[in-house]
């Protein structure tokens, strides 16, 4: 640990100087902190559904969230903050929402199909969102398609119109990210690479969804491989298909933790790896022992 901690401020740099950003993503309230401790870039996934389970009964109110980003924000300072919009549903339960009981919950009613489908409870959270100053970006999770990201953009405009006529403050230049994190957005990501700022793989749906394994499922685990070479194949298309746009992607699932896989990621081209707060330095460490 000593060692990890002469790593702070250093950066993410290869021996051959190939750079590449190291974010933390960030759970809980609390995760806020361990992001400052590790020395990350900035928060590369904010999963914001913790918001709604630790509510009970009540939806988090507009100010509520606010207060939250607004907090991420500060205390980052110039550095980025990607508050992912929630992804209630599938195994990510919260009481003050009700949706219904899924056969196959990790493919089910989740993700942005609740958010345009429940779009009142979509838009406070893009209100807030907006609201929050600071280098903020918003990111859409479990895309399938790119009229869903139309969709997005298009209530994110109407809550800016709103805001406007409102005269509240609000971050006007916000960037959109889009995460890839099912088969489908994989093979259109050249396509969804128009429509967004920015890109992060989740691992972590993208394995499950690729292999056809259910990843909350422990008997599958001796099958389940997160090595698996069409998964590093489908990294590889993306990371290409965003270049292409001219625009940046980063990994934010378990994967990005991988140290077996650092160089492999570096190699590809991959912009950012997302991680733990307290997986941060040892990543870093491994970066700068790559040749
Ligand atoms: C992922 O799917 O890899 C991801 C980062 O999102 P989550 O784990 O929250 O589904
Ligand atoms: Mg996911």
């Amino acid at each position: 640990v000593q060692n990890l901690e002469r790593l702070k401020g250093k950066e993410n740099i290869t021996q051959s100087g190939q750079k590449i950003d190291v974010c933390a993503n960030i759970g809980t309230r609390e995760d806020i902190e361990n992001v400052l401790r590790s020395d990350a870039g900035g928060i590369g996934l904010f999963r914001s559904e913790f918001l709604y389970i630790e509510n009970g009964t009540k939806l988090p109110t507009e100010e509520q969230q606010f207060q939250v980003y607004r907090l991420a924000a500060e205390a980052m300072g110039t550095k980025k903050v990607v508050i992912r919009t929630a992804d209630l549903g599938g195994e990510k339960q919260a009481e003050c929402l009700e949706l219904g009981e899924d056969r196959n919950p990790e493919i089910g009613y989740r993700g942005i199909r609740v958010s345009l489908d429940k779009d009142e409870i979509f838009k406070t959270q893009l209100r807030a969102i907006l609201r929050a100053y600071g280098n903020m970006s918003v990111m859409f999770p479990m895309i399938t398609d790119v009229e869903e990201v139309k969709q997005a953009k298009l209530i994110l405009e109407k809550i800016k119109n709103e805001l406007k006529d409102e005269k509240i403050p609000f971050n006007e230049e916000i960037k959109i990210g889009v995460m890839i994190e099912t088969p489908a957005a994989v093979m259109i990501s050249g396509e969804l690479a128009r429509e967004a700022d920015f890109f992060s793989i989740g691992t972590n749906d993208l394995t499950q969804l690729t292999l056809g394994m259910d990843r909350t499922n422990s008997r599958l685990e001796r099958f389940y491989n997160t090595h698996h070479p069409a998964l590093l194949k489908m990294i590889r298309i993306i990371a290409n298909n965003i270049h292409l746009e001219g625009k940046k992607i980063a990994l934010c699932g378990d994967l990005a933790a991988d140290l077996s896989l650092t160089e492999k990621f570096i190699q590809m081209g991959i912009d950012e790896l997302s991680v733990a707060p307290n997986q941060v330095l040892a990543l870093r460490k491994k970066i700068r022992e790559i040749q």
